[in-house]
C-alpha cells in the first residue's frame, strides 16, 4: 500500500491503525446498520460516540473535575473571538504574549472586542524565541493572558508556562495539545482545532475551568461557552464524523501508553531532524533558537533560496510530503505531530544527509 511520508502542518498525517479502525466500521458503526454519519445527533449512538471523546480526553490530560471539555466549530480562529466576547469585561484588558503569526491573530481579533495590551513579544528577532518568563509583566487590570503554546509557522514551543496567579492564563494548544503532559490546573482556557494533534479539521476543543463560563444572555448563542456548556456542546448539529474521528485518534493515543510515552517518542523524532540540522555544519539552519525549539514543527532555511528550491523538489520525488515552509516566512517545516511515526523522521534526517552530500559535490564541479 502506498503511504505517503507526511510531513504537513494541518490537516496532517493521522494514524493508519485509526483510518483502518474507521474504514472497517465505515458502513456499520455500533451496529446501527449506518455509517457514523447517518446517525442522528441525538441518538443513543452517536452520544456514546460523543461522550467517549470527552471522557477520553478528560482521561489522557488528566482533566480536572472544575474544567468542561466543549467540542465546538470554527476552528482554533474562533476562539480568537469567542474568548474575549466570553470573559473580557468593561475596564479590563486581554494581555498578549506575541510569539507568531497565530498569536498576532488572536490579538487582532480580540482588539475589536475590548482592550489589550502586548506584554512580551519576539516579533523584532523573527519571532526566533519564547520569551523569558521574568520578562513578561502582567497589567493590574489583566482579564487573563493569552499566549500560544507551539507556534507552528515559526517552530518554537514554550517549555515552561507563565505562573499569572490570579489572572487566567488561555492558551491556543492547536498545534501541541496532546504532544506532552501538560498541568490542565494552570490554565483558564486552553484551546485547540483537531487538525494536527487531534484528528480532522472540522472540531476544536476547548478545556476552560467551569468558573469561567458566565451566563451572559448578550452574547449570540452559537458564540456563547454557557449555551455549549449547557447543551454538552450538542446545541446544534456538531461535525459527528470529525467527532468520531477524534475519538478514534483519541483511542489510539491510549493504546500508544498515553502522553507521557507519546511524549518520549516526540522527543526522539524532534531529536534525530534537529541533529541533522546540527550536525551538518551549517547547511541547514534552524529557525529557532535551540531552547525555544518546537517538537512538532522543525523549521529551517538551506544557504541560498536555490538550494531550497532544489532541496523541496528532490524531497518531493523521493515520497515526503509538506515540507515547504509556511507561505509568511518560507523555508522548510517538517511537521512532525503526534501521528508521524519515528522511522519517517528518520528517513527524512538521512535525506537530509544524502542531499548535502551530493548538492555540495554538484556545487564543487561547478566551480
Ligand atoms: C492551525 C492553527 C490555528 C488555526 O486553526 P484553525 O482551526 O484553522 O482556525 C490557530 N493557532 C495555531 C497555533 C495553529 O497552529
Amino acid at each position: 500500500m502506498k503511504r505517503a511520508r507526511n510531513f504537513n502542518a494541518g490537516p496532517a498525517a493521522l494514524p493508519l491503525e485509526v483510518l483502518q479502525r474507521a474504514q472497517n466500521e465505515w458502513l456499520n458503526i455500533e451496529d446501527s446498520g449506518m455509517s457514523v454519519m447517518e446517525l442522528s445527533h441525538r441518538s443513543a449512538e452517536f452520544e456514546k460516540i460523543h461522550n467517549h471523546a470527552i471522557q477520553s480526553l478528560k482521561d489522557l490530560l488528566e482533566i480536572p473535575e472544575n474544567y468542561e471539555v466543549l467540542l465546538l466549530q470554527g476552528g482554533a480562529s474562533l476562539q480568537f473571538s469567542m474568548i474575549p466576547m466570553n470573559i473580557l469585561n468593561e475596564g479590563q484588558r486581554a494581555d498578549f504574549v506575541l510569539t507568531g503569526s497565530w498569536s498576532e491573530k488572536a490579538l487582532k481579533e480580540a482588539k475589536k472586542v475590548g482592550n489589550t495590551a502586548v506584554v512580551a513579544s519576539s516579533k523584532d528577532e523573527k519571532y526566533t524565541f519564547i520569551p523569558k518568563l521574568e520578562d513578561i509583566k502582567l497589567n493590574e487590570d489583566a482579564a487573563y493572558l493569552h499566549i500560544t503554546s507551539n507556534n507552528t509557522i515559526y517552530g518554537t514551543q514554550w517549555k515552561h508556562f507563565p505562573e499569572t496567579n490570579n489572572v487566567p492564563l488561555v492558551a491556543d494548544m492547536s498545534s501541541d495539545i496532546l504532544s506532552k503532559k501538560i498541568d490542565v490546573s494552570k490554565f483558564g482556557i486552553i484551546y485547540a482545532g483537531a487538525q494536527k494533534n487531534l484528528g480532522p479539521s472540522g472540531i476544536t476543543v476547548v478545556i476552560i475551568r467551569k468558573d469561567l463560563i458566565t451566563n451572559n444572555e448578550n452574547i449570540p448563542s452559537m458564540l456563547n461557552y454557557s449555551i455549549h456548556s449547557k447543551n454538552n456542546s450538542l446545541y446544534n448539529t456538531p461535525p459527528t464524523l470529525a467527532i468520531y474521528l477524534l475519538s478514534l485518534v483519541l483511542d489510539w493515543a491510549k493504546e500508544q501508553g498515553g502522553v507521557e510515552k507519546i511524549a518520549e517518542v516526540n522527543g526522539e523524532k524532534a531529536k534525530v531532524i534537529y541533529d541533522a540540522i546540527d550536525n551538518s555544519n551549517g547547511f541547514y539552519k534552524g529557525h529557532a533558537l535551540p531552547d525555544s525549539r518546537s517538537h512538532m514543527n522543525v523549521t529551517f532555511t538551506l544557504p541560498t533560496e536555490e538550494a531550497e528550491k532544489q532541496f523541496l523538489k528532490e524531497a518531493k520525488q523521493a515520497g515526503f510530503v509538506g515540507l515547504n515552509g509556511h507561505r509568511s516566512i518560507g523555508g522548510c517545516r517538517a511537521s512532525i505531530y503526534n501521528a508521524v511515526p519515528l522511522s519517517h523522521c528518520q528517513d527524512l534526517a538521512d535525506f537530509m544527509k544524502t542531499f548535502q552530500e551530493s548538492y555540495k559535490a554538484t556545487e564543487a564541479q561547478a566551480l
